[in-house]
């Protein structure tokens, strides 16, 4: 397995396999992998000859505010599961061979950002699709796999690959679950063992759509409000949106999405659903 620091060998990397006629595969990631990432490679190497995973904490998707600093970090540990799961390539960059110190082009789409996660973390999604641009330009793959966990990320990488022509096919992959239902994610690693415990009343509040019916968009999005709170969660948001367009819908349908947003103590976690 080549693990590689810079974009400049990443790229080469990627032209070798990509002379040799293998089909490249990547997954993005911010490291501290777990099985849901790991699930991801799996899908990758489906769909792919050679797989790379990125590992970067990217500084341009993090509010001024935020968990940059403090986001968890064990590269050590990210390449030993990445030799592991049999990938061909892990691109671990350092900020400064990622971003001139006068960077001024970023990658801004203009709809799909302004709810959900994006009025409460603005200037995010360019973060996010500026760095995936990147990384489609150095990593130069084939296809790309990310996760439903993060439902409105994988809308909005949709459109920028539409909208920007970009030659790479994008597979979701489902959300990997703890036992009790929480959905794996690096920050859970903040939870205190009280906040671990009420962590799950996301998945719950998700787990209670199903139950019967659903009446309206009103009621489910209090159904969830209701079940967050009684975890001793603080609600963000608890929405009912239509999958494509990620605007709030009244009259529920197959294939709409719930999607909620939830302060465990100071940690923000999010799930999802798809009715
Ligand atoms: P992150 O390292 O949190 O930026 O996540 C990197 C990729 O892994 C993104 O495409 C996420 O959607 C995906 N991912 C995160 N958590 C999970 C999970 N529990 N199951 C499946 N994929 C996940």
């Amino acid at each position: 397995m080549e693990i590689v620091h810079t974009p400049h060998a990443m790229t080469a990397w990627a032209q070798e396999q990509r002379h040799s006629g293998r089909r490249i595969g990547l997954v993005p990631t911010m490291g501290y992998l777990h099985a849901g990432h790991l699930s991801l490679v799996d899908e990758a190497k489906k769909n792919a000859d050679a797989v790379a995973v990125s590992i970067f904490v990217n500084p341009t998707q993090f509010g001024p505010n935020e968990d940059f600093a403090s986001y968890p970090r064990n590269a050590a540990c990210d390449v030993a599961l990445c030799r592991e799961a049999d990938v061909a390539a892990v691109f671990l960059p350092a900020p400064e061979t990622m971003y001139a110190p006068d960077a001024s082009v970023f990658v801004d789409e203009d709809v799909l950002c302004h709810g959900l996660c994006g009025a409460s973390r603005p200037g995010h999604f360019k973060g996010v699709c500026t760095v995936v641009a990147k990384l489609f330009n150095i990593v130069l793959p084939d296809v790309a796999v990310f996760g439903q966990k993060d439902f409105q990320q994988a809308a909005i990488i949709r459109r920028m690959v539409r909208d920007l022509n970009f030659p790479v096919s994008i597979i979701i992959a489902p959300t990997l679950r703890e036992p009790d239902g929480l959905a794996m994610s690096s920050r859970n690693a903040y939870l205190s063992t009280e906040e671990r415990r009420q962590a799950v009343g996301l998945s719950r509040a998700l787990d209670a759509l199903m139950e019967g019916m659903p009446p309206s968009g009103t009621v489910l999005r209090h159904r969830m409000r209701d079940i967050l709170e009684q975890h001793g969660l603080r609600v963000d948001y608890a929405e009912i949106v239509d999958a494509e367009t990620l605007t709030p819908v009244e009259k529920i349908s197959k294939g709409n999405v719930a999607l909620i947003a939830a302060y465990c103590g100071t940690t923000r976690l999010i799930d999802n659903r798809v009715l």
